[in-house]
């Protein structure tokens, strides 16, 4: 369906995030196409989409823009791009994995690339952070970002070093400030609509989550376990893992600015205040 003009989301089919939680693809539509993102590569749910495409009979589907190397996003680029013959396009540092999935990119991008679509640019912004080679892509004549996983419609970007990078990350979330943006359309859940706040909102929530980190090992806790108990007080059992990530990524955050430090590795790594 026609979310705004010109820009459509796409079935997504069944996959590890239902409902709510789905991966969203969108299509911008003008006499040529581009998919941003690719969602699951089953063939029910990336079939779906390519009769969306396809039923668009007057539609030259030119890319296949992917935010970052997730199964989730890339999975039915390949299909998709074999019945279309889309250029896949993924950031440089991404491109491996993406490869290791079998998603050959025809072309990798850095910041500040610009794609042209039938008088419609689409701008790269690398937003690392969540991955290496994350980037958002910047619809620039209707100021709407396509955001992946870097700001999403719900809940909190998993991070999960060494891939994800907390300190990349909150940078990434500062430089799209500096962005002219009206809408984020992200990569799971609803649109965002007032952008600048979303992103101040997301910046402050991963500080008071730092806060909370330096509180709890002032208080003496010293391990990752230690700290996920203290930080997240109700925690459905399925979250933990993700929680102990975002916990871990904090502390190598804070390591690198020298405000802590670890001995022993993995589940035994003991963390201080210098
Ligand atoms: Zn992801």
């Amino acid at each position: 369906m026609e979310i705004v003009p010109g820009v459509h989301s796409l079935p997504v089919g069944s996959g590890p995030f239902m409902g709510f939680y789905a991966p969203n693809v969108y299509l911008v539509v003008g006499r040529e196409g581009a998919l941003i993102d690719a969602g699951y590569g089953d063939e029910v749910s990336a079939g779906s989409r390519l009769n969306y495409v396809k039923g668009m009979a007057e539609l030259r589907l030119a890319y296949i823009l992917l935010t970052h190397a997730h199964p989730d996003h890339i999975g039915g680029a390949d299909r998709i791009k074999q019945e279309t013959g889309a250029e896949v396009v993924i950031h440089r540092l991404d491109a491996p994995q993406a490869e290791l999935a079998t998603v050959s990119a025809d072309r990798t991008v850095e910041d500040g690339d610009t794609l042209s679509l039938d008088g419609m640019s689409l701008e790269v912004i690398h937003t690392p952070g969540h991955s290496p080679g994350h980037v958002c892509f910047l619809f620039k004549e209707e100021g709407i970002l396509f955001s992946g996983d870097h700001v999403l419609g719900m809940g909190t970007t998993a991070m999960r070093p060494p891939e994800g990078d907390m300190a990349r990350y909150i940078d990434s979330l500062r430089k799209l400030l500096s962005y002219d943006i009206e809408m984020i359309l992200p990569g799971h859940g609803p649109p965002i609509r007032t952008p600048q706040r979303k992103l101040e909102e997301l910046i402050q929530h991963r500080l008071e989550r730092e806060q909370q980190v330096l509180d709890g090992l002032r208080q003496g806790k010293a391990t990752i376990e230690e700290l996920v108990a203290e930080i997240y007080l109700e925690l459905d059992s399925r979250l933990r893992d993700m929680a102990r990530g975002q916990v871990l990524a904090h502390l190598v955050k804070l390591e690198g600015e020298g405000k802590v430090s670890h001995r022993g590795s993995k589940e035994n790594a003991r963390y201080i205040i210098p």
